[in-house]
């Protein structure tokens, strides 16, 4: 299982099993949330995830786009963006953010890029090299800070 929540915390959402693989996809709009997608219904892993919505339904707002079937949700307060759902099956969520995980190694996953901008050009790139962080680290998460 893992747990995923905004950056505030009012908007809390687990995955069971947790997931293998994530999507980077680079169409216009996943490209500027710089979202990472773990989906519920695995078409890749031919698994079922649980996914739910623990706690923040009356927290989120959605944005609607374009062919307007899907809307990705967001927190109304720290603004993250937390999933996004299927608009004829608003209280099932088709993806997480998977940037909004706790406690998660993102090696632990494969990442599949999904080339929606016709361009190849992706930001998440294995080959980039890793420079030392120049934040402060922070202090442990208790255990109600999903964060
Ligand atoms: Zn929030």
């Amino acid at each position: 299982m893992v747990r995923a929540a905004c950056h505030c915390g009012a908007v809390r959402i687990t995955m069971d099993p947790a997931p293998v693989w994530v999507l980077d996809c680079n169409c216009s709009i996943c490209r500027r949330y710089g979202v990472l997608w773990a989906y519920g219904s695995d078409p890749i892993g031919k698994t079922q995830l649980s996914v739910d919505l623990v706690q923040g339904a009356d927290a989120v707002e959605a944005y609607i786009w374009g062919n307007r079937w899907i809307g990705f949700w967001r927190c109304k307060t720290c603004g993250c963006v937390t999933h996004h759902t299927a608009l004829d099956q608003p209280s099932t969520i088709r993806a997480v953010n998977a940037r909004m995980f706790v406690n998660f190694d993102p090696a632990s996953v494969t990442i599949h890029r999904s080339d929606n901008a016709h361009t190849g050009g992706f930001w998440t790139r294995p080959d980039a090299p890793i420079r030392k962080g120049g934040q402060p680290p922070m202090e442990p998460p208790g255990p109600d800070d999903w964060r």
